[in-house]
């Protein structure tokens, strides 16, 4: 290349972009585009992508085509282009008529250097019409791992990119672009768009300042959440998690726990997203709580963690959603919480999919759940997957930091290469494990395998450790994956050198996720609360019942009474959290329990804070704003149970829940016609001397006379009057 071209690249770096110098590979990929040569680049988000195909788009004759898939970040990526000074313009569904009709126009004049258009775009008729006018200087293709069924974000119209090129544009260059590609989707690619004879940049995907950790979910994953992220030094984060609608609760759990966050999802409408995504970049919120669709393109340089609340369906979505933390290179944490049963769901789900995406999600699933299992450090893996070698240690995971127990492994590694190589390398992992433990099904013996020296040699072993050692012997390099040929494995030189030779080898162990002691613990007994302190509360209440002349159940039942002692709320509000309590009954009841839970904190030097208190909405569901309504209404409660198709007994068990949760209800306007005053007056009289809550003795004392029912009844009647 002519040094005269090198000095206008460094010259136009320097006026139009404001930097001195190139990035990484950026000198070369843009000299090979100039070259009018097929191009692949993969770098990681912020590596300085765009500019790749930016610079040559301005230096080269014609119009290069910028194809990317999301419509909301074509605008601002144009505006910054055009801020810069670059004529740039974009084509997509969401302009007027006369907007496209104008851009098309300034196209038509040659006054634009770069158009960026949505793929669906591309598909329309008289958009080709109208480019097959124009001179074409290359097709860029933004996010182009959007073409592979294998990526984390498949798009259908991806695939037609390189048929409307050839029928309708010509044969003119292609720069596909990514942030992430397994060495599986980047054969997708190539081959999509037909350039096998691109020029190949790949950068590292090695994130060194990113802390990779993954966690046993703990029964109550919310409050571990919180805690979490409570104790993250500095609170700026995402946390991912699969469903919508667990995304809107948790992000409404973790504002009432005062961490100020956002949800984002793609049921959320276009206005709605952008706004939360704008004001999570501008820091009013801290954390974003979202399904995968959030942070495609974004680029906010400061997150300082990424939680994924849900095991990833892939290992390539994971590696992108924790590449969203850390982009300023500052030390930052990227944390799974996992428990088995995650893996279940997922695969339950991939069960309801058509055939051949089902077996491509069980294939990238099991290697999300190998990774979560191995002991061997996570960046090795990682870096394995994406077709990279990485020294045995990187001392920034949880693997590095507390290694899981080593076992010298050569005579398991030999039986595994054996099977390999006795099966001609021509089997996946399913099918060499059944070799080895002996198991007997049609694949096998269609092969003869139940003859070979191999078989049954590991039946010893369970399968996940078989899968182990496989795994293991992968990321070693005693094996290769085809993955061409079905997944299947295959020796590696060095594996044919092991077998020829053998030296000693130490594999690591899985690591085991299940409830820890202390977890396990709490949900056995569940007698986390402060004993002592829930005896002076039981003593205050006979007093409070007393100066009221009400039953001590009424004023709080044990339930709520060991929650106090659990949590030590020291305000009204958040008294009105606890079980059993509203805000009426809180300030009804609630002054004294407050005081001497102050004095009780003061004087044992409680720090409250230290145990994470999750305040969690009253679950006032829908259905149970229904039966109050109704009742408001006073409508007949026959009709209510009607008209939700259930019986009479769970319409009452309804409402009984409502009024435990501190609900007053006026049900008179029924009760006044099944039992006269007397009868009420009766039943009542009971409950006001009765020494517990028990609607058993109660139909004991009563039974002769009413039935349980009008019992029941009577007794919501009763609390709600007295109690709430
Ligand atoms: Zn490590």
């Amino acid at each position: 290349m002519p040094e005269k071209l090198t000095k206008e690249l460094y010259k136009n770096l320097k006026e139009i972009f404001g930097y001195d110098n190139f990035r990484e590979d950026q000198e070369t990929i843009i000299k090979n585009i100039l070259q009018g040569k097929n191009t692949f680049v993969i770098m990681p988000t912020g590596g300085g992508k765009s500019l790749c195909y930016q610079l040559p788009a301005i230096m080269q004759e014609g119009l290069a085509i910028i194809i990317s898939p999301l419509i909301a970040l074509m605008k601002d990526q144009v505006d910054q282009l055009r801020s810069k000074g670059i004529k740039a313009a974009l084509l997509n569904s969401t302009l007027s008529q006369k907007v496209i009709n104008e851009t098309k126009q300034e196209v038509l004049s040659g006054n634009i250097k770069m158009l960026y258009v949505a793929p669906e775009t591309l598909n329309k008729e008289d958009n080709l019409a109208f480019l097959k006018q124009t001179k074409l200087s290359f097709i860029a293709v933004d996010e182009a791992h959007c073409i592979s069924d294998w990526g984390h974000d498949f798009r259908p119209e991806y695939r037609n990119i390189r048929y409307v090129a050839n029928q309708q544009l010509g044969r003119v260059p292609i720069i596909a672009l990514t942030a992430t590609a397994t060495p599986r989707v980047q054969l997708d690619i190539l081959s999509n768009l037909d350039i096998n004879d691109a020029t190949v940049f790949q950068s590292s995907f090695n994130r060194p300042n990113l802390y990779y950790e993954i966690r046993y979910k703990e029964e109550q994953a919310d409050k571990q959440l919180i805690k979490l992220i409570k104790e993250q030094p500095q609170i700026m984060g995402i946390v991912y998690c699969q469903s919508r609608k667990q995304v809107d609760e948790l992000a409404a759990l973790l504002n009432l726990n005062d961490i100020k966050a956002a949800p984002y999802h793609a049921g959320l409408d276009a206005n709605a997203r952008i706004k939360n995504q704008e004001a999570f970049l501008q820091k009013q919120y801290n954390v974003i709580v979202a399904t995968i669709a959030f942070g495609m393109g974004i680029d906010t340089p400061d997150v300082r963690f990424v939680i994924h609340y849900d095991m990833p369906k892939s290992l390539e979505a994971y590696y992108q959603e924790t590449g969203r933390a850390g982009r300023d290179s500052l030390p930052s944490t990227c944390l799974m919480l996992y428990s088995p049963e995650d893996f279940i769901r997922l695969e339950r789900l991939n069960k309801t999919k058509p055939n051949g995406e089902r077996e491509k999600s069980k294939v990238l699933l099991e290697e999300m759940k190998g990774y979560i299992t191995s002991g061997v450090c996570r960046r090795k893996q990682l870096l394995y997957y994406f077709g990279e070698s990485f020294a045995d240690h990187c001392n920034n995971c949880d693997n590095c930091k507390n290694p899981t127990e080593g076992y010298a492994a050569q005579e398991y590694l030999q039986i595994v290469l054996d099977a390999v190589q006795q099966t001609q390398g021509l089997f996946d992992t399913d099918h060499i494990v059944s070799v080895i433990q002996g198991v007997n099904n049609p694949n096998i013996e269609s092969h003869q395998h139940q003859k070979l020296p191999t078989f049954g040699q590991g039946n010893k072993q369970n399968e996940s450790f078989w899968r182990s050692v496989i795994r293991q012997a992968l990321i070693h390099d005693y094996l290769i994956k085809d993955i061409q040929k079905n997944e299947a494995l295959e020796l590696t030189k060095k594996g044919q050198d092991f077998l020829k030779k053998k030296y000693e080898i130490n594999f690591v162990k899985d690591n085991i996720y299940e409830p820890t002691e202390s977890n396990k613990k709490t949900m056995t007994t569940n007698k986390g609360y402060d004993e002592n302190l829930f005896h002076l509360l039981k003593k205050l209440r006979e007093k409070v019942a007393k100066e009221k002349g009400i039953p001590a159940y009424t004023v709080l039942q044990d339930s709520s009474l060991e929650e106090l002692a659990l949590v030590y709320p020291t305000t009204l509000e958040e008294l009105a959290q606890i079980g059993g309590l509203s805000m009426s009954k809180a300030v009804k009841f609630g002054q004294p329990f407050i005081q001497a839970i102050k004095k009780y904190v003061e004087d044992n030097d409680i720090i409250t804070s230290s145990d994470i208190v999750v305040k969690s909405k009253a679950s006032r569901s829908k259905d149970k704003v229904y039966i109050i309504q109704q009742i408001d209404r006073k409508t007949d409660l026959e009709e209510i149970a009607m008209a939700k198709s259930q019986t009479m007994d769970e319409l009452i068990d309804e409402i009984e829940a409502i009024c435990y949760s501190g609900v007053k209800l006026n049900l008179n306007y029924y009760i006044d016609n099944i039992l006269s005053k007397d009868e009420q007056q009766e039943i009542y009289d009971y409950f006001m001397q009765a020494k517990e809550d028990n609607i058993k003795q109660a139909y004991k004392a009563l039974g002769d006379h009413y039935n349980e029912e009008d019992i029941r009844l009577m007794r919501i009647k009763f609390l709600s009057e007295v109690a709430n």
